[in-house]
């Protein structure tokens, strides 16, 4: 098995023109050390990318985008194009994260729509997928995370756009929430995302990352990432601080 550990701070609606270069220079520089052995992005508000990447220049932490438009171009007013947040410097891009699902009526094929034009556009898309706390109480968590994939899983391109894919198991009851899952708790959803994977694309499975996301701290992270199917993390609050965030990439690397 070869996966790198993978931890992606996602800004949400934070940070400012004015205030969003100083975190991204210490972000690179506190995590340093860490981005040698594992993958680090950074995903700002759209309209900060490009100060954003500019403060990341010459670092080897990675930028991405917290949402596109399934579109390619044309009257979408409002919208920001795959194209367009790959030519400001970003390699990933978010889809599905449940604040578009449950704000912004994302449903699950347009977030496969919008996973399409990111792989159009050369982005790696970061699949954000996960149940509300109805559903685990339940006993749905599966069938809702499996109708999530499903919607991926089930077209004609499903292997061409498996294979450049990250995929971020996030318990919509844990996100932001400061309760979090427990390792046990998210390794059973994410080793059922593999084996999904694994029956469409095979052995390539072992090969996708996966990572958690849901009120990840410095204090719970090394626990979390110690579990054999969770690649690290969709960070959050913790990411909007330096210190905090490159103690949870710390936690990932070891
Ligand atoms: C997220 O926004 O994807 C997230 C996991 O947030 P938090 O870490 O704050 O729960």
């Amino acid at each position: 098995m070869t996966r790198r550990a993978f931890v992606a701070g996602n800004w949400k609606m934070n940070s400012s023109p004015n205030a969003c270069g100083e975190l991204a220079s210490d972000v690179a520089r506190k995590c340093g050390p860490a981005s040698t052995s594992i993958d680090i992005a950074l995903c700002p508000p759209a309209a900060l990318l490009n100060l954003v990447a500019q403060a990341l220049d010459g670092s080897p932490i990675q930028l991405g985008a917290q949402d596109c438009s399934e579109h390619d171009s044309g009257a979408f007013t409002g919208e920001t194009s795959a194209n367009t947040v790959k030519e400001l410097g970003c390699s990933y891009v978010i889809c599905g994260h449940s604040e578009r699902r449950e704000l912004f009526g994302d449903t699950n094929e347009r977030v496969v729509a919008k996973l399409r034009a990111a792989t159009r556009s050369g982005l790696v898309p970061i699949m954000c997928v996960g149940e509300q706390l109805a559903d685990r109480e339940a006993g749905r968590t599966e069938v809702l995370v499996g109708q999530q994939l499903d919607a991926l899983l089930s077209g004609d391109d499903a292997v061409a756009l498996s294979k450049d894919l990250v995929i971020a198991y996030e318990p919509v009851w844990a996100i932001g929430t400061g309760v979090t899952a427990t390792p046990e708790q998210a390794q059973e959803v994410h080793a059922y995302i593999r084996a999904r994977l694994h029956e469409k694309i095979g052995a390539r499975a072992e090969d996708t990352q996966i990572l958690y996301g849901g009120s990840v701290k410095p204090d719970n992270a090394a626990a979390i990432f110690s579990m054999p199917d969770i690649d690290g993390g969709l960070i959050g609050g913790a990411s909007l601080e330096g210190d905090s965030f490159a103690a949870v990439c710390e936690a990932a690397r070891t």
